[in-house]
């Protein structure tokens, strides 16, 4: 083990020499307190280490050990419901151990090695086994199996597997290697989080995330296994749709990175995410959540490892063949950390003083998203779907950390402080956003919902923007200079606007709008649009077509339950149809 000697501390960094035996990325510890630090530069003997501890105190002189491991996650039983820092060292027991602040040097494992599973055998002994194969499953909890691996690098047969009760440590299970050697299987495992943890193959995501938000599953959708940004300035609602999105999206497992906004705004998410409950089991959602938290009182390093432990542990669990979402809030942070480091390092700046490679560094998170079939011999699919929030000072989209996450995700949420201050939630600009899964997505609505579901789309899509170039001209020579088939084009997109996208995430039937429900929402406002179109072919008022009475009925649909609404679109139909032929006779008889 090397040992080196500090020459200079500067906040987070620290550089010390004589450290030829180390290796780029090595966990060190530092100084006689030992704070957990990773070396981020070699040069010849010195190294730069980001210490992710408070290095107030630290001088020249003091020691530097390596460890000669990189920083790595502990995976196993235990991970779904606990909160982590940065380099995940799990908060509740810190705090138990050492008060509300962290102690300097504290050593503790992540998963926890007295609590103990039970395991249950799915393989027996000589069964073959290559590395990812399930050799058995442990309750994680209510809401989670926890599916036990074979760790990669080993194959062989298994020798022995005894169903009981274990610690993670306890050997579960043994694997005779080709070479003889006999390898024991616990339940826990290792893994470098700069590592993205292999797979057989990637897969092209072919299947919505359906989050039940009517503006992103209908407009904006994301696939599992997408990429989506949610640039947010401050007030515009980022915190209810990172709920909303956490809350319903048909992902087995959340992973929720905190990367620190301002102030005390992570103690914030540490109060009100577990007080989340899972709206399908009415149980919490911490039991299927790893909530990873940069609390204000330690330092940015810590940040920037953050969502590399939290990308690690969504990818063990896709690895399980489960589909996970991972939010990180909010990446502009965590940029931030990755600037005062560069700055540190005396590194030529970049745009607005970030590195040079913040584009490929927020590259290298966003691609371990994806559908993925894991490793082992036992077929399984498992997916990562990976949300950013993006905090653009001053609501300035054009600034460094939202433009290059622009250019790597394919999905784009752009929340809108006007929206927002005129009530209009989830405030994501219809005009801004964009989905790049839209056109794959269409093709599984028209399948799996109805046929002409990507048709109404993109209609009230085109209705949407035409709304936008009426309103102009509206604004400056008045609503006379419209045709009735403009008036018509401005109130279905007022109607598309406040009777579809319009959801109250606090509304208990609301919050929540299956594909099925917006499918038959979206049709009925567009048949009023579309049966409007041809009944102004009849000498018809445009003030009778506005005023029609059905047009309040398709405003309180939203709060029609699920399970009523296919009866319920049906009645509406109806009397759609009814009323407009009402307007054409009326129409007709004074046409004549
Ligand atoms: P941010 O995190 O961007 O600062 P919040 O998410 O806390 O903003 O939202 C601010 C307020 O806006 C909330 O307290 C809530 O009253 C309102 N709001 C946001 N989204 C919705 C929504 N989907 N439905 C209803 N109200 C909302």
């Amino acid at each position: 083990m090397s040992k080196g000697t500090i020459v200079k501390v500067s906040g987070p960094l620290v550089v010390a020499k004589d450290m030829k035996d180390a290796n780029m990325f090595d966990v060190v510890r530092v100084s006689s307190e030992r704070l957990i630090g990773e070396i981020i530069e070699m040069r010849e003997d010195m190294a730069s280490i980001q210490v992710y501890e408070e290095t107030s105190g630290l001088g020249p002189g003091e020691p530097v050990e390596t460890t000669g491991m990189p920083l790595s996650v502990e995976l196993g039983p235990g991970l779904m419901g606990e909160i982590f820092d940065g380099i995940q060292r799990p908060l509740i027991k810190i705090r138990e151990m050492t008060g509300h602040t962290i102690k300097r040097g504290i050593e503790v494992d992540s998963v926890d090695r007295e609590n103990t599973w039970e395991f249950k055998p799915t393989l027996k002994v000589g069964d073959k086994v290559i590395n990812g194969d399930i050799i058995g499953t442990v309750f994680e909890t209510v809401l989670v199996d926890h599916k036990i691996m074979i760790p990669f690098g080993i194959s062989g047969e298994i020798t022995k597997i005894t169903a009981g009760t274990y610690t993670v440590t306890d050997v579960v299970a043994k694997v005779k290697k080709e070479n003889g050697d006999i390898v024991d299987i616990t339940m826990l495992q290792k893994w470098p989080v700069r590592v993205q943890r292999p797979y057989k193959a990637k897969f092209t995501p072919d299947e919505p995330l359906i989050t039940g938000q009517r503006n992103v599953d209908t407009m904006f959708p994301i696939a599992k296994g997408g990429t989506a940004a949610i640039p947010g300035p401050f007030g515009s609602g980022k915190t209810v749709v990172q709920h909303q999105l956490a809350k319903w999206a048909d992902a087995d497992i959340v992973v929720y990175i905190g990367c620190g906004e301002r102030g005390n705004e992570m103690t914030d998410v540490l109060m009100e995410f577990p007080e989340l409950k899972d709206p399908r089991s009415g149980e919490p959602l911490m039991k299927r959540t790893v909530l990873i938290a940069n609390t204000s009182d330690m330092p940015v390093a810590a940040r920037e490892a953050s969502i590399y432990t939290g990308i690690t542990i969504a990818e063990y669990y896709r690895d399980m063949g489960y589909d996970v979402a991972i939010i990180a809030d909010s990446t502009s942070r965590w940029a931030e950390a990755l600037r005062e480091m560069s700055a540190r390092l005396e590194e030529m700046p970049g745009e607005e003083g970030y590195p040079a490679y913040l584009g490929s560094r927020l590259a290298q998170f966003y691609e371990r998203a994806g559908k993925v079939q894991a490793l082992g011999s036992q077929e399984r699919f498992g997916s990562v779907s990976a949300i950013g929030a993006v905090s653009p000072p001053g609501g300035d989209l054009s600034e460094p950390v939202t433009q290059a996450t622009q250019r790597i995700v394919k999905v784009f949420w752009g929340l809108d402080s006007a929206l927002a201050y005129a009530r209009h939630f989830p405030a994501i600009n219809w005009l801004t956003s964009y989905s790049l899964y839209d056109t794959r997505l269409s093709a599984w609505r028209a399948k799996n919902v109805a046929k002409n579901f990507p048709q109404l789309k993109t209609d009230a899509m085109r209705l949407l923007q035409e709304e936008a170039s009426l309103l102009e001209i509206v604004r400056l020579v008045g609503m006379d200079a419209l045709s009735k088939n403009e008036r018509l084009t401005l109130e279905a997109s007022r109607s598309i606007r406040e009777d579809y996208l319009y959801q109250d995430a606090f509304h208990e039937i609301d919050t929540y709008c299956s594909p099925n429900k917006q499918y038959k929402m979206l049709s009925i406002i567009m048949a009023y649009y579309y049966q409007g179109r041809d009944v102004l072919k009849y000498d018809v008022e445009i003030n009778d077509l506005i005023n029609i009475p059905i047009r309040e009925k398709i405003g309180r649909a939203r709060f029609v339950l699920e399970k009523d609404f296919d009866a319920h679109y049906e009645q509406l139909e109806n009397e759609l149809l009814s009323q407009m032929n009402g307007l054409k006779t009326k129409g007709g008889e004074s046409n004549a």
